[in-house]
C-alpha cells in the first residue's frame, strides 16, 4: 500500500539568509559582494588589476 501522507510544510522562512543590504565598493551594485567588499565581477577585475 502506497501511503500518500503529504506533510503540510508550511515554512516560508524555514531557512532565512541573514540578507544584509550590500553593494560593490568598487561599482557599486547591490547584491552578493565578498569579504572586500566587491562583487564577482570587480574581484577578478582588482585581481587582474593587482597583477
Ligand atoms: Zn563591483
Amino acid at each position: 500500500m502506497t501511503e500518500d501522507a503529504i506533510s503540510p510544510d508550511q515554512d516560508p522562512e524555514a531557512d532565512p539568509p541573514r540578507q544584509q543590504p550590500t553593494v560593490c565598493l568598487r561599482c557599486g551594485t547591490p547584491g552578493p559582494v565578498s569579504e572586500d567588499g566587491f562583487c564577482a565581477k570587480c574581484e577578478q577585475a582588482l585581481e587582474q588589476a593587482c597583477l
